[in-house]
């Protein structure tokens, strides 16, 4: 008899006892799934961990309890701002003692991204869960460091792919699933935006692995393989520079790509940093198209279809995401479109095969 069996057997038989019905029980049963809670600890209190943070007011299965940064003031202004207990601050110095923290579930490393990989074999080590941002490493052979690391320690790898949950964008890729645009054998994925302040982190190659592609073509990337479904087998990419300037060698300021899929389609995607109102995506089929501008902005996501719109209730990316992800760790809830560690490992090898084809001018070829 499985465990659920044994379980609703033994509730029965004590509700009926004490003459409860069993509807009443099993909604109390829920409920009290439900009330556990994740316990996050931000690290990188900057512009988007704060995002994250206030997103999370609103969650109802995620809670902030802590923070990990290399700032004392920013940690007092996030402990009043967000009540958090000065037991569950840390430094980048520190933060390995959260091992012995039993009130901090997984921390969330919003941080540059040549940094993902170094402190989440720490945070692995220290017997907590990891949600990285994207891109969850500068590149493929890190991010299966990362994965291997995370499941020698026995705890969750997950990627802050925010559309994985996004409802318009969950729409299509059902329509697509379902066959409703037929045999879909053309995307194109557009996402870019004018990069301001010259001296940021994001045009450091050593602390953002790359220029665009790494911060905003990431989102074609994977959007390609969410909205057809499938992984490319081949690989070509153009790079173009007009400012050497300002993106440096070893960060791209645009590159366009294109990737092949088994199925026979086929995608055209653009990566830039001097281009704004670039985020769109373009799925068609034999039977119909599906089309999102904005697409992986912080929303309203638009979509429609050559049917007409899709009208879905926008709530805040991030506040949905942690609650959903507390859902795949308290409760192991399966996602309609992964956000695990092998997800993000599947994008960093499309991010290197781009920058490959780019350096080679070949096409690159992927098993
Ligand atoms: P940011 O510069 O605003 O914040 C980065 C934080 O990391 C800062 O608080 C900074 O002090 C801290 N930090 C720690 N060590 C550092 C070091 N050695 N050098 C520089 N900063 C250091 O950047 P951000 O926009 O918040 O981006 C952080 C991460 O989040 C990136 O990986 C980015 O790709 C990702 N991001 C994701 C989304 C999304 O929609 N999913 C949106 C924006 C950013």
């Amino acid at each position: 008899m499985s465990t659920r069996r044994i379980f609703l057997k033994r509730v029965g038989l004590s509700t009926l006892a004490l003459g409860i019905p069993m509807a009443e029980t099993l909604k109390a049963m829920e409920n009290t799934k439900e009330d556990k809670v994740l316990r996050v600890a931000i690290m990188g209190l900057g512009s988007y961990g704060t995002r994250v943070a206030d997103a999370m007011k609103d969650c109802k299965r995620a809670k902030l309890v802590g923070v990990v940064s290399g700032t004392p003031s920013k940690i007092t202004d996030w402990q009043s701002k967000y009540d958090i207990p000065a037991k569950n601050c840390y430094n980048y110095e520190n933060f390995d003692q959260i091992k012995d923290n039993p009130d901090i579930d997984i921390v969330y490393m919003t941080t540059p991204n040549s940094l993902h990989k170094p402190h989440c074999l720490r945070i692995a080590a220290a017997g907590k869960h990891v949600i990285s941002e994207k891109p969850m490493a500068l590149n493929a052979a890190e991010g299966r460091e990362m994965v291997a690391a995370c499941k020698k320690a026995g705890v969750h790898l997950m990627v802050g792919y925010r559309m994985h949950f996004e409802l318009k964008t969950l729409e299509v890729v059902r329509m697509q699933r379902a066959g409703e645009l037929g045999k879909t054998l053309f995307f194109q994925g557009l996402s870019g935006f004018i990069i301001g302040d010259p001296t940021q982190w994001r045009l450091d190659p050593a602390l953002a692995g790359g220029g665009a592609m790494m911060d905003i073509g990431v989102y074609s990337i994977n959007g390609a393989r969410y909205m057809l479904g499938e992984e490319p087998t081949w690989i070509t990419a153009q790079e173009v520079k007009n400012d050497p300037v300002k993106f440096k060698e070893g960060v791209d300021e645009t590159i366009t790509f294109q990737m092949g899929f088994p199925s026979g389609a086929v995608a055209s995607c653009l990566s830039t940093y001097s281009l704004n109102n670039l985020d769109k995506f373009f799925l068609n089929g034999t039977k119909g198209f599906a089309e999102m501008q904005p697409s992986t902005g912080y929303g309203p996501i638009k979509a429609w279809t050559n049917k007409g719109p899709i009208e879905r209730e926008h709530v805040t990316h991030q506040t949905v995401q942690m609650d959903e992800m507390a859902a795949i760790i308290l409760d192991g809830k399966k996602p309609m479109i992964p956000v695990d560690g092998e997800e993000g490992l599947k994008d960093l090898v499309i991010v290197d095969a781009i920058y490959e084809a780019v350096k080679t001018g070949q096409k690159v070829t992927l098993s």
